[in-house]
């Protein structure tokens, strides 16, 4: 089956320490294991994208505005790649596809669905953070549009712990995903 990884919101916004909405910790755990599975679907000729989220420094009409500070300003430091994956992406930029998403979901005003009905791609591999909003957003809709879907539970995170592991659960018991444990 043909399949591509999904590398979600992998930002220092959205991981570092100081990032102005961040993961913490478990999130910066999960740098191998993202680092680890973006390096084998290039070796193996997969698609691999990276949808990263993207703000405006002045848009009261962007429904977040109301719920979260101020992250993933375009051309901001807190929008770059956090850790070894922006090296990763820097050395393999022919073969990484980077996609600007405004909203919690990868398929919400991008063009992955059509890259994935060109290639005949049947199977979406989802990594990154958060695992119970973008991720899950993204998830739902690989279920609604008819993919199969593999999340690995050692590369997403999220600050919630409650919200990481209930996410985990929906993902294999209402989306009949895989969930994949190291
Ligand atoms: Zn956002």
């Amino acid at each position: 089956m043909r399949k591509v990884l999904v590398v979600v919101d992998y930002t220092v916004d959205f991981v570092a320490e100081n990032g102005a909405l961040t993961c913490g910790k478990p999130g910066q755990e999960i740098e191998g294991a993202i680092v680890r599975l973006t390096n084998e679907f290039i070796a193996n000729n997969d698609l691999v994208v990276f949808p990263v989220d993207l703000h405006e420094q002045t848009n009261q009409f962007h429904p977040e505005t109301k719920l979260f500070p101020p992250h993933n300003i375009r051309n901001s430091p807190g929008r770059e790649l956090y850790g070894e994956l922006k090296s990763v992406y820097e050395s393999n930029k022919e073969r990484i596809i980077w996609m600007d998403k405004t909203r919690y979901s990868s398929f919400a005003g991008t063009n992955l669905l059509q890259l994935l009905r060109e290639r005949n791609i049947e199977e979406v591999h989802i990594v990154g953070v958060c695992t119970d909003i973008c991720v899950l957003h993204t998830a739902v809709d690989a279920y609604n549009l008819g993919f199969s879907i593999v999340v690995h539970e050692d590369a997403v995170a999220s600050f919630n712990e409650v919200g990481h592991k209930w996410a985990l659960d929906h993902f294999k018991n209402t989306l009949g995903a895989n969930v994949l444990i190291k």
